[in-house]
């Protein structure tokens, strides 16, 4: 088939998600055809770096022969058999434990799903159903915060502290509020010291919970770092400072860890880097590197002994999907998880974080529409604004990052635009070069460069 009978067949039959129907059918598609460690091809022989691996996904790199030998072995000796019923399987009984014991905290059980937004889904049931076990009808309510990213179903992109996730959709749900986040850069007051305005977001909490009701809110929804929303990285204390409060009205606490887990701040979990101590966890993406979809909820101890004491009130727990646990995902998440430990990736991420930090600090640092370069381990970012004194954004949002993100990708460099908060974001593979990352960095500064010459801006 020649490219564009395939760019014909994509234009007129993919519905592509997040994509502007109209604007698509004018353009047509970006076909990728292969990859290998941080580098894709496109269907013309085009070569891009990819500096997000995937979306924040690919951390092993592209084109493993390991896992590809890996998912062939268990596809000829059992790609699938369901676990409804009690009925199991070899890799996600491995998986599970190792999940339980790689996890921080006192944690009890792990649940299969498919996606970081099904996952969260769940998330929200067990929460309702924890709170029904015990009697608590009305404790329902679920606080996600500004800016968060939790997912696209009709429950997670409720969760998601992002306008444009709702528009069109009759979203979010009656039962979510949200908080601020903590993002010191824009969200403090002037003259107002980290120290302070974590003080400030922990009071702010409180007063949410108890203007409530404290008897009607079950859970707080956080990811250790913001990503999608903006790569937000959360001031020293503030965690700490917000599971007090959190602790005082009884409110349970969910770590999404859809793109911190598994190694992405330099260690194993974002809520170890950032102290947070979950009595629930998500994770998906970098459990398998995005080899094939696989999704988890890790459950505490607590949490799990109300849990399984519902069989008693409610019988059989009716939930689950026919991919949960699914053999091949679980193979794809242990062959990962092996790569990542026997190969020193995660260390191996810290160290390349720092480079990245490094070289974006040294290329953007000082340009008049530059208002913050900031990251933490292997995650890196650059907002933009209109003017830094006094501090204001563009209007529309991503006019810079948009158009930056676009001439990057001509220059062979893939970057993401998080349009909330005009930022571009970087989420290379852990194989990524120290040399790939200056490739990665130049490219976006000529595109910066360029846009700006374009625009006629600074
Ligand atoms: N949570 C977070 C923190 C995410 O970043 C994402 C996806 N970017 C999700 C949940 C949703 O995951 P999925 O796209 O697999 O449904």
């Amino acid at each position: 088939m020649t490219v564009s009978s395939v760019e014909d067949l994509d234009r007129q039959y993919f519905f592509h998600p997040f994509t502007h129907a109209r604007d698509h059918e004018r353009s047509g598609p970006l076909t990728m055809v292969s990859g290998r460690g941080s580098t894709l091809v496109d269907a013309q022989g085009k070569e891009y770096l990819d500096a997000m691996a995937g979306l924040w996904c690919v951390n092993i790199g592209y084109g493993n022969e390991e896992m590809a030998d890996a998912l062939a072995a268990q596809t000829r000796q059992l790609a699938y058999y369901h676990t409804f019923a009690s009925m199991g399987n070899e890799p996600v009984a491995r998986l599970a434990h190792r999940l339980v014991t790689d996890a921080p905290g006192d944690m009890a059980k792990v649940f299969f799903g498919n996606s970081g937004s099904d996952a969260n889904d769940t998330q929200v049931k067990l929460v309702w159903y924890y709170n029904n076990v015990l009697g608590r009808p009305e404790k329902k309510k679920i606080i996600s915060r500004e800016r968060g990213y939790h997912g696209v179903t009709v429950m997670s992109g409720s969760l998601c502290g992002l306008p444009g996730m709702h528009t069109g959709f009759d979203l979010p749900l009656p039962m979510v509020r949200f908080a601020r986040a903590p993002h010191h850069r824009f969200e403090g007051l002037e003259g107002e010291t980290e120290e302070q305005f974590v003080a400030r977001l922990a009071q702010e909490l409180d007063d949410l919970i108890v203007a409530e009701g404290p008897e009607t809110v079950a859970a707080f929804i956080a990811e250790p770092l913001q990503a999608a929303g903006g790569v937000i990285v959360p001031p020293a204390g503030y965690f700490p400072a917000i599971q007090e409060v959190l602790r005082r009205h009884d409110v349970l606490l969910i770590a999404d860890e859809v793109v911190c887990g598994f190694g992405r701040t330099g260690e194993w979990f974002g809520s170890t880097t950032f102290g947070v101590e979950p009595d629930l966890m998500t994770v998906a993406k970098g459990i398998t590197s995005a080899y094939v979809p696989l999704s988890a909820v890790i459950v505490s101890s607590p949490v799990w002994d109300v849990i399984a004491s519902g069989s008693e009130k409610f019988g059989l727990f009716s939930h689950g999907y026919t991919y949960s646990a699914h053999p091949l995902a679980a193979t794809a998440a242990m062959t990962n998880l092996d790569i990542v430990e026997r190969d020193g990736l995660m260390g191996q991420a810290k160290a390349r974080g720092d480079h990245l930090a490094q070289r974006l600090h040294a290329a953007f640092d000082g340009h008049p529409l530059v208002a913050e370069v900031r990251g933490h381990g292997l995650v890196g970012a650059v907002e933009f604004a209109e003017s830094l004194e006094p501090l204001r954004r563009f209007e529309p949002r991503a006019k810079v990052s948009g158009a930056i993100v676009k001439r990057a990708r001509e220059l062979g460099v893939i970057t993401r635009a998080l349009p909330n908060a005009d930022t571009i974001s970087f989420s290379p593979p852990f194989v990524v070069t120290e040399a790939e990352l200056d490739q990665m960095v130049a490219g976006t500064r000529q595109a910066l460069d360029d846009v700006c010459r374009e625009l006629g801006l600074a």
